[in-house]
Parts: C-alpha cells; structure tokens; sequence
C-alpha cells in the first residue's frame, strides 16, 4: 500500500484495514469499506451578479448506509476535491458508528471560493446545487450539514429549495438550520461541549482532575472558544488560546469571558491585556495538562510532537495530528483523544435535530446536553474496552468499534455473502 500519511483516502483505506485485520473479521467487510458505496459529480452552474454563467464541479459522498442513512458536512472551499470528500465520507461512516447513531457516512461539497462570492450568489449556488443532488439525498437517505465555509443561512437556502422541489417542508433533510426552521437548541455550542465532555471522561482515566487543570488551546473559532468558555465554567485554568493571527498565554489563567468580549470588538485575541503573546507553533508546547487543537489539520507533527508538555491530547479539529506524530506520543504516554471521538458532539447534536424534526417534538437545551454528555459517555466506555482488550492507542480502538459494529450490519443484511 502506498504511504498513506500523504493522501486522506489512503489514510482512511489503511485506517479500515488494519481494524478489519485487528479484529480477524471476512475480507468481505474491508472490500466494501474501501470505497464509497456511491459517489456523485454534479456540475454546478449559477449566474454571477454579472449575469455571466459560472460552473463549479459538486460533490456528494455515500460511503457506506449499512447503519442507516448517510450523513456529513457540505464544505465550500477551492481545494474541495473527489478524494477529500471521499476521505471526509469515510471519516464521517467511523465517527456515527463509534458514537451508535443510526447513520452511515456521507460528505459533500464545491469546489469554489466562497469569499470571491455575494450573499446572492452564494444563494443561487447553493439551490443549484440541491438542485443537482436532489434526487440522492432526503431525510431516509442522505442528510447534509455545514462544514467548512458553510453555516445554517446557507442550510436555510438548501432546506427551502429541497422543500420547493418536493412540494412539502422538509426539514430532516439537512442539519444545522436556524432555530426557527427546526434547527436544534445547542447545535452551534455542541461540539465544543462534546470536546470538554469526552476530555474530562478520559482525564478520569489518568487521574487528572480537570477542574484543576490547565488547557492550552489553538484556535479560537466556534469550536476553540466553546470548549475555551466550558472549561472555564468548570473551574479549569485556560492558560491559552489563539486565531490565525496568534495566540495568547497567562500561566496564571485567562479571564475567558473577557477574551469572548474581546474577541467581539476586535474579531481576534491578540492584543489581549493581561495576557503574553504566543505564536500558534509555540502554543502547542507551553507547559500545560490538556492540549486542544481546534484549528487545522496537521499541526502535531513529528518535528514538534516530543516536545508536547501536555497529558491529554483533545482533538477538536480534523486530522491535526500525523500518523508519525500519533505514534510518538502514544509511545510518549501521552492520552491523545481522537478526533472521530473528541469532534463528534456536532454529528451527535445534529442527529437529535434530524430526531427532532422527524417527530416534531423540540427539546430544551438542557435536555439536549444532557443527551450527548449520555452518548458520549456510552462512546468512551466502547472506545475504552476496546483499547484495553487488544493494548492499542484510543484511535485504534475508536475504529475497532466502529468497523465492529459496521461489519453486523453488513453481516445481518446479508452484504457479506
Ligand atoms: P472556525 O472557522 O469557527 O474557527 C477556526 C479557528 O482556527 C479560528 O480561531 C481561526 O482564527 C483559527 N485558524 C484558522 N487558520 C489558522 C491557522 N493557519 N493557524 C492557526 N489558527 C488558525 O472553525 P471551527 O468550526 O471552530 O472548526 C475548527 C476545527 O474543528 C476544524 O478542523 C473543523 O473541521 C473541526 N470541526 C468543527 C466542527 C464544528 O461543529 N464546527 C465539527 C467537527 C470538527
């Protein structure tokens, strides 16, 4: 095989082998996990402000719906392309299995620069490309949420459209949506309250306390600065947090509800009084019990993994750590919480909205937390007998649980024979 650290879909094939071969199961369910089930190009045209026509390529991912229907993010991004979102859909298959919803994986997306685009263009993008995959998706067989450069106004636009073209409101059709159209309380806080419940489950593991604890944090996003506030809550010092343009540090803790504050009158934290500042390269290695990527991919390398002073590793972003880097800190000892587990309240909170709009029946946000902090929980006690049966690293035993479970499904519907 290939080196498999360079490509996504290779990484995610690799990934599902060696669970297949770890838990000794028919060569049949690696045969079927290698690829998507289904996968569909759809040429997207919209008319610019200008009134000149304009194609972008689409895509949309069904990786495998043995456990339902798929489900995954739409990203808007240039480097959108048929492998990523291939890799994407593969990823988005392991975390619904590990987290037990009733889901298979899917993924989609533009290639496109949403930031070249108006509010109006972005809108007729956005019904044209529903338009394109319509006849794929539906809340029984493929639902869409946002991802990168999406949010609920352009889930707005895909639910009106999806409605106007089956004569009927639709709304389990898509995740994310603003409140007012079924969206779900507690959507938007939900994966980085996910992160700081699966991190202080697994703190437990290693006995560390974390409302004693220290949490350094890289990115400071939707993501970053919830988990950032919830630490907080919980009495944990945040030592720091970053933006793209840099981060900053105060060994003593930061006045997390100031930063937000801040944050909002300067669209960044640096500059932050009473605070150092750090670089985001530098941020990764501060003295501290709990590091959080929540940025990008690929930041723990291994150039800086030896130098992580941190016990837990969260994974609130995608990917930030290499297989190499994956490697050296498991040898390190250091807990690294996967991101299939860490980032999957977002996937959960979305599947209480589709569960929500199925039966028109809408909860409080208590109710809503409650319910992940439950799954998450039911999550790491698989994830963890896993890991403790076969001596692997938590990710592994993220994926054994996942292809395990997959693998009965395929069994039970007689795919495997
Ligand atoms: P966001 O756009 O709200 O925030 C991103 C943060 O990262 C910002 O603070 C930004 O300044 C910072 N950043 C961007 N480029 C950077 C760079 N080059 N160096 C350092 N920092 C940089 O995004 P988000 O929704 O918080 O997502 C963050 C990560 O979490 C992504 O990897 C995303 O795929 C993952 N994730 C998000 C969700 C979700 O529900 N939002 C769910 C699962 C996974």
């Amino acid at each position: 095989m290939a080196d498999a650290s360079l490509n996504p879909y290779l990484r995610a094939q690799q990934a599902f082998k060696e669970a297949v071969d770890t838990l000794g199961l028919e060569p049949g369910v690696y045969e079927l996990l290698k690829q998507p089930l289904r996968f569909y190009e759809v040429a997207v045209p919209f008319i610019r402000d200008d009134g000149t026509l304009q194609v972008f390529p689409g895509y949309r991912s069904h990786h495998n719906d043995a456990l339902g229907p798929t489900k995954g993010g739409l990203r808007f991004h240039p480097d959108v392309n048929a492998d990523e979102v291939k890799a994407l859909s593969m990823w988005m298959t392991v975390k619904c299995a590990l987290l037990g919803l009733p889901y298979g994986g899917g993924k989609g997306g533009i290639a496109c620069d949403p930031e070249q685009l108006s509010e109006h263009e972005l809108e007729r993008l956005s019904r044209e490309y529903i338009r394109g995959i319509a006849l794929v998706i539906g809340p029984d067989k493929d639902i869409p949420a946002p991802d990168v450069s999406t949010n609920p106004q352009i889930m707005a636009w895909m639910v009106d459209e999806y409605s106007r073209i089956r004569g009927e409101n639709s709304f389990g059709m898509i995740t994310g949506k603003p409140l007012v159209i079924g969206g779900s309380q507690g959507r938007l806080e939900a994966t980085g309250r996910g992160l700081v419940s699966a991190v202080r489950e697994m703190a437990r593991q290693v006995n560390l306390d974390f409302a004693k604890s220290r949490v350094a944090i890289q990115g400071f996003g939707n993501v970053g600065s919830v988990a950032a506030a919830t630490a907080h809550d919980m009495g944990a010092r945040v030592v720091a947090v970053s933006d793209k343009e840099g981060g900053i540090y105060n060994a003593d803790g930061l006045d997390v509800p100031g930063v937000l504050a801040y944050k909002q009158v300067h669209r960044n934290v640096v500059g932050f009084p009473g605070a150092e500042p750090v670089s985001n390269h530098d941020l990764l290695e501060l003295p501290c019990d709990i590091l959080l990527p929540a940025a990008l991919e690929n930041v723990i390398t291994a150039d800086n993994a030896d130098r992580i002073q941190a016990r837990i590793v969260g994974e609130g972003a995608n990917g930030p750590t290499t297989p190499e880097a994956d490697q050296i800190l498991f040898e390190k000892g250091v807990l690294v919480v996967p991101d299939i587990l860490a980032n999957a309240g977002g996937v959960t909170v979305s599947y209480f909205e589709w569960v929500q709009n199925q039966s028109r029946w809408y909860w409080t946000e208590a109710e809503v937390d409650e319910r992940l902090h439950q799954m998450m929980g039911a999550a790491i006690e698989a994830m963890h007998e896993m890991h403790e049966r076969y001596g692997v690293s938590h990710r592994r035993a993220a994926y054994l649980v996942a292809v395990d479970r997959i693998a009965s499904a395929m069994r039970v519907r007689g795919w495997l024979k």
